[in-house]
């Protein structure tokens, strides 16, 4: 199958936002450097809030439909016997303004999703949709562990290309175990779109003190997921125009490592594992459902951010601030229900850290 030649792909998650609401102008402005430039992937989701909507605005409705390539995906834990598969697909279409997916994937598959897509039919959707040409081709998105990735993939044999949680903090990690999905991937002939290459902004912010000389962080972390082999497609989820034009600079040259850069890699590797920093990739997945209204990623954040560089005041305050204000709950206020561990892709003991964070950032009075 066919993949855009230049690899760096725009994930339409993190775009521009105000209150809330996704900016079209800003929006606009990153687009077209990326086009620019001649990049042409555009990722989105279902549900990504507002995403696909901006997606027909500042894309579908601006240039001609071989100009780019875009994926969205079907989130089977939405679905219900009043809004099948189809009429999701549909939704989507809709939203996008598109008259096909170049790719299409269902989302996330773990072993709830996987169970739900048996509940709602979504294989037989996706299959039928493939065959009008609504879908050209067929993957899903991973972030669980090798066992499954082999059981669907045998299941599976249509499926064409997988969506994976690459980086180098990832690769051994016993959560993620990225290097044994990259290896069943290769095994069974399917080519990659790496997502998170930047662990959701964590490998962005790494102390220049780590890093080659000249060396930016984002740029080692994808120019690393694009050197492994069988990746196809990096997406970056770009939120201004800086960034934008940072990683078009790392693309646009040959994506190899240097023996320093790999130097610089070990030693990023061993200090966020003694440093102990959570490792939230800032999905949001688990705060829909949390009944105190808890910002677990804007918890996690903060506490790496006292951890990573030492910075005491700002963070914190910003938390404390949006607690007094009645914007998010206190991390001390969870009551265990565990709804948000059930949503997190990363499977992360949230619960024992929120308790870890609150110690932190909940007791005494801001700086
Ligand atoms: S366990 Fe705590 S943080 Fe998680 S959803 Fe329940 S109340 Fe919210
Ligand atoms: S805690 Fe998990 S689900 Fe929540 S934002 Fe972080 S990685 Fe995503």
């Amino acid at each position: 199958m066919d993949f855009p030649e230049k690899k760096l792909g725009f994930g339409l998650m993190r775009l521009p936002k105000k209150d809330d609401r996704i900016l079209l102008d800003e929006t606009i402005e990153l687009v077209d450097e990326f086009m620019a430039s001649g990049f042409t992937y555009f990722d989105t989701a279902y549900v990504y809030a507002g995403s696909e909507e901006i997606m027909k605005k500042a894309i579908t409705e601006r240039y001609p439909r071989d100009r780019f390539t875009a994926a969205s995906k079907m989130a089977p834990w939405k679905l219900s016997s009043s809004f099948s598969a189809l009429d999701m697909f549909n939704e989507s279409l809709e939203r996008t303004g598109l008259e096909y997916f170049d790719y299409y994937l269902l989302h996330n598959l773990q072993d709830t999703h996987l169970a739900q897509c048996g509940k709602y039919g979504c294989w037989d959707v996706v299959h039928e949709l493939k065959a009008e040409g609504k879908i050209r081709h067929l993957g899903f998105s991973f972030h669980g562990d090798p066992p499954l990735l082999r059981r669907i993939l045998e299941e599976h044999d249509e499926v064409e290309f997988i969506q994976l949680q690459v980086n180098y903090l990832d690769m051994d990690s016993p959560f993620v175990r990225a290097d044994e999905n990259l290896r069943i991937a290769k095994e069974f002939g399917k080519p990659v779109i790496v997502m998170e290459p930047v662990k959701g902004g964590l490998l962005s912010s790494v102390s220049s003190t780590l890093l080659p000389p000249g060396v930016s962080a984002p740029d080692l972390a994808l120019r690393y997921a694009a050197s492994l082999d069988g990746v196809k497609v990096v997406l970056s989820g770009m939120s201004n125009l800086e960034q934008v034009k940072e990683n078009i600079k790392t693309f646009s040259s040959a994506q190899v490592l240097t023996d320093e850069d790999m130097k610089a890699i070990e030693a990023i590797r061993k200090f966020y594992r003694e440093g102990s920093m959570i490792q939230c990739t800032a999905c949001r997945y688990c705060t829909s459902g949390c009944p105190k209204h808890i910002d677990i990623p804007l918890v996690f954040r903060a506490v790496n951010d006292l951890r990573a560089i030492g910075e005491h005041g700002r963070p914190r305050n910003y938390y404390l601030d949006l607690v007094e204000a009645g914007r998010i709950g206190r991390a001390s206020e969870c009551i265990k229900c565990r709804k948000c561990e059930a949503a997190c892709p990363q499977h992360l003991p949230i619960t024992d850290l929120l308790k870890e964070c609150s110690a932190i950032l909940d007791d005494g009075a801001k700086a």
